[in-house]
């Protein structure tokens, strides 16, 4: 071990001035990686080597093999999906995190694990704006977060399947426009795809309230189990924002759990101009935020709130001999509200973070984010060659060529072929739509006016 610190204290001094030159220079990388399926396997040996090498010939390989088929997800051209950023105080903390290779399963495995996750998730509550009631626990994704809402919906409608299992008359409601990951969790959990009702939207892209209680009130007459709704605070496509209020009228109607997913967009609820988009969230049963999508933090971190912390347990609580401990009523193990048994230090990076940058730090990126794409908007409402294809609220701007989907993929192509930028795609009222999402800490005005130009000049061409 002694050999290898010395060996990690001359490599890591230079791992990490790498990093900050990547970090400064990430332009110089195409965005998108251009490399062939399969290139990376083929230039890397297929078996592992018998004896060890130096830090130097691993790091030569990492830089002419690897990073040429790295899509650059921290380059500022990157607005496609949903743009995030690994910002360099938490990438600091995902270092610590990594040394300390702390793992929270109990509280006494590490206390600081557990305590900083209250913390954190306890401030990260407080500038969202919720009630303090939200219990805070983090998963790895919003897919993972997402799966524990449904199956704590079950458990609190249907208590009986914690032994019995899934029963099949259990139904979940989400809107067309939610993303896979809930209909994911409704498979995983044994609820069925069949049992997923997928209710239409309306020009805005937002969950129909008056179209849920129809089907609502078609289940029951059938005989079903309405259990879960699932509301969306900026959807993946549009990041259009379901009328929560109303849903959570719907949900206590009928004693439905409802699950809010504002996995991008929660976020923006940090500024006050913003915070209308979490109306009526303080009513729901769960709500999901992904500080890796936007709010700096290298992935992965999903915040997952719950003001009803008593159902997860009844859902998860399952303590062998070997991981009995406590009795103090301060004592939290968090192995008995999720699945996850063993716990990454992730709270640290996000504290890191929220230290570094402060509440004002953090809302000035995200209103120079959305004002940016606000005026990209402009941009394309002015140019008759182009439609804005939905409302654009927040820092996705969805929009196409007046032309065939063909045109539309062509110009995509064109523009992520140039190695400047790197945009995604969707599909909404059947037809192929462009989508610039603006979310990266080193993107700059001068990029998003640069990619319009680019994208004219495509079209022109
Ligand atoms: N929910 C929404 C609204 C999303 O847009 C996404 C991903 O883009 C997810 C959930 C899934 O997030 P994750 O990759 O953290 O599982």
């Amino acid at each position: 071990m002694s050999d290898c610190i010395g060996d990690f204290r001359r490599a890591g001094h230079q791992a990490v001035d790498w990093i900050a030159g990547y970090l400064e220079s990430v332009r110089q990388y195409p965005v998108v990686s251009r490399v062939r399926p399969g290139e990376l396997v083929d230039a890397l040996p297929s078996t592992a080597p018998e004896q060890g090498e130096g830090f130097a010939a691993i790091f030569e390989d990492f830089e002419k093999l690897i990073l040429p088929a790295v899509t650059h997800w921290n380059h500022p051209g990157f607005m496609a999906y949903f743009a995030c950023t690994g910002s360099p105080p938490a990438i600091l903390a995902e270092m610590l995190a990594a040394a300390l290779n702390a793992n929270g399963i109990l509280w006494k495995t590490s206390p600081a694990v557990t305590e900083l996750e209250q913390v954190t998730l306890a401030w990260l509550r407080q500038w969202l704006g919720l009630p303090e009631e939200f219990f805070g626990i983090i998963f790895d994704t919003a897919s993972v977060s997402s799966l524990h809402a449904i199956a704590a919906a079950r458990a609190m409608v249907a208590p009986e399947t914690r032994e019995a299992g899934a029963s099949p008359d259990l139904v979940l409601y989400t809107s067309e426009q939610a993303h896979s990951s809930i209909e994911k969790g409704a498979i995983a959990l044994g609820v069925g795809q069949r049992n997923v009702r997928k209710i239409p939207v309306d020009a805005g892209f937002r969950l129909r309230p008056e179209l849920l209680v129809e089907a609502i009130e078609q289940d029951l007459a059938a005989g079903c189990r309405p259990f879960c709704v699932v509301a969306t605070v900026g959807t993946t496509s549009t990041t259009s924002i379901d009328p929560v209020p109303a849903l959570a009228d719907i949900a206590d109607r009928y004693g439905l759990w409802l699950h809010v997913d504002a996995a991008y967009a929660g976020a923006a609820a940090i500024l006050p101009e913003f915070r209308w988009i979490f109306d009526g969230v303080a009513r729901a049963h769960s709500l999901v935020v992904n500080p890796h999508k936007w709010l700096f933090t290298p992935i992965d971190l999903s915040a997952f709130y719950s003001r009803r912390p008593d159902v997860l347990r009844r859902a998860f609580s399952l303590v062998p001999e070997y991981l009995r401990s406590g009795g103090d009523p301060r004592e939290l193990n968090y192995m008995d509200y999720g699945i996850p048994l063993g716990r990454r230090f992730r709270a640290l990076k996000l504290w890191f973070l929220m230290r570094y940058f402060g509440r004002e730090g953090i809302r000035r990126a995200l209103r120079a984010h959305i004002e940016w794409a606000q005026e990209f908007a402009r941009w394309v409402d002015a140019d008759a060659r182009f439609e804005r294809v939905a409302p654009a609220p927040l820092s996705v701007v969805c929009f196409r060529y007046r032309g065939s989907d063909d045109d539309n993929l062509r110009l995509l192509e064109e523009i992520n072929a140039s190695g400047k930028f790197f945009l995604s795609h969707t599909a909404l009222n059947g037809r192929i739509v462009l989508r610039l999402a603006v979310g990266n800490l080193g993107t700059a005005r001068d990029d998003v006016r640069e990619v319009w130009e680019m994208i004219r000049q495509a079209a022109t061409a």
